[in-house]
């Protein structure tokens, strides 16, 4: 395997505040190769800038260690100062120079390059985030989504080798966000830096990122590639804070050949891998093993002519489909992603089927533990 680009190796990072000292990263290891767009995803106060802090090299590390392009940038001793490791930032404000207009925000990292080639490239990099037209604008004069434009820019003006993006799409409107992610992605795909994304939202994690990792309480869950991060959670908290879905207990047939799982919605048939770490996470003789199995709403299908049901709760129209809320005879809930055409109202029942194609399932936890 080739060396990573970017190893961030265990990091701790501490805080001094009022007398005491708060950990703020605990343990957080990633690697990306050279060119990768990683995203580190998780609620706010967890730690997120904290990470990026410490990669720039504004918050000394109190362990681990970071090494950039083969060379250790950092660790517990020593640290070497932000200006030397070629980083650009995002910051979550932008934090634009206002009385500067966007060619010399764009422009304000070249400033020991030639006034001719500096324009040159400030003019390409307008050009290619789109604002060709506004180089004598100024930042009040932008939309958000122009100035979340600016700023990126200019945190690429330099060519970093590492681009840095603290939730860059956090003050824009929602369907901005979500076109402008795609933009962004392939902006810094044709820069070919590698990057990191922090966000507290799940839908940027997938739209922008290569490798996504699930942050919780100062530490990385799961560090994993975005397809496998859906379709193969590490652990609950994964499963629960990833593609809103419903833990809904089951009960595993089987052997490591495989087996099936069945919830009161029906059967799922079970791969040979998941069942082998069913049986190995499972309570000591106990079979068949109690489990929780993840069901999202593209997990349930609407089928009128199934033996299984469940009650609506509310409908969450959103265009092209509509999200039901059912609940089951058992009194859970889950949702169901379903037809935008289908009336049902509150309170009727509505025929399911499950369509899971790869089911994510957990050993449930022994009573009381
Ligand atoms: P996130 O970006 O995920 O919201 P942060 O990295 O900003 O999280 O913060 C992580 C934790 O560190 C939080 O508990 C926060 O209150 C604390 N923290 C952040 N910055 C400082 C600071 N300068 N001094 C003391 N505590 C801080
Ligand atoms: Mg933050």
């Amino acid at each position: 395997m080739p060396l990573p680009y970017l190893l961030l190796d265990h990091l701790r990072v501490n805080y001094q505040a009022a007398g005491h000292v708060h950990t703020a990263v605990r343990d957080v290891s990633l690697s990306l190769a050279r060119g990768e767009i990683g995203c580190l995803l998780g609620p706010s106060g967890c730690g997120k800038t904290t990470v990026l802090r410490a990669v720039c090299g504004f918050e000394p590390l109190a362990g681990g260690r970071i090494v950039l392009d083969g060379h250790e940038v950092a660790n517990a001793q020593s640290s070497e100062p932000p200006e030397r490791r070629q980083v650009g930032v995002v910051f979550q404000d932008y934090a634009l120079f206002p009385h500067l207009d966007v060619a010399r925000n764009i422009g304000f990292g070249l400033g020991r390059m030639a006034r001719g080639e500096r324009q040159a490239r400030v003019e390409r990099l307008a050009e290619r985030v789109g604002l060709a037209g506004a180089l004598k604008q100024y930042p009040h004069e932008l939309s958000g989504g122009q100035q979340q434009r600016v700023a990126l820019a200019r945190a690429l003006a330099p060519a970093p080798a590492l681009l840095l993006l603290d939730e860059p799409f956090s003050n824009l409107d929602l369907d901005l966000r979500e076109r402008l992610a795609v933009d962004v992605r392939e902006i810094i795909r044709e820069s070919g830096a590698t990057a990191i994304l922090v966000t507290h939202d799940q839908h940027e994690a997938f739209a922008m990122a290569d490798r996504i990792g699930v942050m919780h309480a100062g530490a990385i869950a799961q560090w994993s590639p975005a397809r496998e991060l859906w379709r193969m959670p590490a652990n609950r908290a994964v499963a629960e804070f990833i593609g809103r879905g419903a833990l809904i207990p089951g009960t595993f047939r089987g052997s490591v050949d495989g087996g099936g799982i069945s919830v009161e919605l029906g059967e799922l048939a079970v791969s040979p891998m998941l069942a082998d770490k069913l049986l190995r996470n499972a309570a000591k003789d106990t079979y068949p093993v109690n489990v929780d199995v993840l069901l999202r709403a593209d997990d349930i299908a609407h089928d009128p002519a199934s033996p299984f049901e469940g009650t609506l709760v509310r409908r969450a129209f959103r265009g092209a489909d509509q999200l039901y809320t059912l609940r089951l005879a058992s009194g859970r809930e889950v949702i169901a992603r379903v037809d935008s055409e289908l009336t049902h109202a509150a309170g009727e029942r509505v025929g399911l089927r499950l369509t899971v194609e790869h089911p994510v399932a957990f050993a449930a936890r022994v009573a009381g533990v």
